[in-house]
């Protein structure tokens, strides 16, 4: 069992009384949020006051549990970087967006993002256990009016049953965790209904906000809608403490196999070696570090953004230099609604016709000889060819790959390049299709 940290208490916290401490009802009720509360624990500094006291800011909620692991005489602890609002939250920057990977537009209906073929997005609450300032759905989490309702719900679940191809269900929110235990279970219990619904997973912060909502009541309930699968999100090394260790233990005894989604963030987590020590840390309390995102585009979030390179710096300083199960995928969530993009440093340097000349981690570089008779995959004697489900849709380079088209081309682009009817569309302006580019607006129409 991982025994190195044991968490301490903010001092302020001393006389509570184990049980209470450990009740994550009184965790949740005692959540700190006002410059008089967090003054008790720390100091805070100007920025910090300014933010605090300005209206209309993302909302700002803090468990005790998790504000105890903040350093008090730190200003820039990682931790405390990550909830407590500075004034540079303010400040916009140019490609800020308000909902920048366009869930808004990928949702069939409310509070389900259908993006991918094979799965969906479900947000099932807008409520979390404290507040992350660079959150990627601030435009609606934290407002309790803007909180899914029964219909909501319900449109999700006939959404579902008609949709064969969703084999796969991601509850997120805010986080599905903090909701009431009855309502948690109902959801799983109307999803399992769903035979076309092979996995769930679910995206939740609360083992780390909380760990002590990781009840093994709750670990007893989740494991009866299996195949169940869960990530948690960890920035930085100071956040795994024995309690969240052994939240997790309880959480994988119960066969949920976890997960580890973190963002790359100025300040906290910027450094390939804070970064291979949380990902070390996390295979020891047996979770996967899954992926590491770039931060998105959001609105707050300026003053956490850093170049892509750092991003790529940082895999470099991972793959191979520790094990493969530590190392995650480093994403960048396309503005736009583009989805998930792996970038990663470069490792194949040259090829010829039967030659691939590679480069490791170390610099090593080495040449792979192809075979020279291959005989191809043959899809008519495969079963599983044959089998398989349609994608529908365009199926992007896929669909090259198998032969199915020749090209992608970007919209308006034969137009752009029909130099004959260019012509006839400068005369005629209603005709004239601009080339699509935006600003995350759909203004491909004809003007
Ligand atoms: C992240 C995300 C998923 C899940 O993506 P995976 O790469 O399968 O983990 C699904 N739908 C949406 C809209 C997402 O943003």
């Amino acid at each position: 069992m991982y025994t190195q940290i044991i968490s301490k208490r903010a001092p302020f916290y001393a006389d509570v009384p184990e049980e209470k401490w450990n009740d994550w009802r009184w965790q949740l009720s005692h959540r700190l949020n006002s410059v008089d509360e967090f003054e008790k624990i720390f100091s805070l500094t100007k920025s910090e006051q300014k933010a605090l006291q300005t209206s209309g800011m993302f909302r700002v909620e803090i468990t005790p549990y998790f504000i105890s692991l903040i350093d008090p005489d730190d200003p820039n602890d990682p931790v405390r970087l990550q909830v407590i609002p500075r004034s540079e939250e303010m400040q916009s920057f140019t490609a800020m967006m308000e909902d920048s990977l366009a869930e808004d537009r990928h949702s069939p209906v409310p509070g389900l993002v259908h993006r991918y073929p094979d799965r969906v997005l479900m947000l099932v609450t807008t409520q979390c256990a404290s507040y992350c300032r660079y959150c990627t759905r601030s435009r609606i989490v934290g407002d309790p009016s803007q909180t899914f309702s029964r219909q909501d719900f319900e449109a999700q679940i006939e959404y579902l049953k008609k949709t064969p191809q969703v084999r796969d269900v991601l509850l997120s929110g805010g986080d599905p965790l903090v909701l009431a235990p009855k309502i948690l279970k109902e959801i799983l219990t109307r999803l399992r209904e769903i035979p076309h619904i092979e996995i769930i997973r679910i995206g939740t912060r609360v083992p780390v906000f909380m760990p002590m909502r990781i009840t093994q009541d709750l670990c007893d309930m989740l494991q009866e809608f299996h195949p169940l699968w869960i990530n948690i999100h960890v920035n930085h090394p100071s956040e795994i403490t024995q309690e969240l260790a052994e939240a997790c233990d309880r959480m994988t005894r119960v066969g949920i196999p976890l997960g580890n989604q973190s963002v790359l963030l100025a300040g906290v987590n910027d450094c390939v070696q804070i970064q291979r020590e949380l990902v070390q840390k996390l295979t020891r309390i047996r979770v996967r570090p899954y992926y590491l995102y770039q931060c998105d585009l959001v609105e707050g979030s300026g003053h956490f953004r850093t170049p892509v390179a750092k991003g790529i710096e940082i895999m470099e300083g991972l793959r191979g230099h520790t094990s493969g199960y530590a190392v995650p995928q480093y994403i960048v969530d396309a503005p736009g609604g583009g989805g998930k993009i792996p970038v990663n440093p470069n490792y194949q340097i040259s090829a010829s016709d039967h030659k691939v000349i590679l480069r490791n981690y170390e610099g090593y570089v080495t040449m792979y000889e192809e075979p020279t008779e291959y005989k191809p995959h043959d899809p008519s004697s495969c079963s599983y060819c044959q089998d398989k489900r349609p994608e529908p849709g365009q199926a992007g380079i896929t669909g090259l790959l198998e032969g199915k088209g020749m090209f992608i081309k970007p919209e308006g682009f034969d137009e752009i390049h029909d130099r004959h009817g260019l012509q006839h569309r400068l005369k005629d302006k209603k005709k004239w299709i601009p080339l699509g580019i935006g600003a995350g607006k759909e203004d491909n129409s004809e003007k």
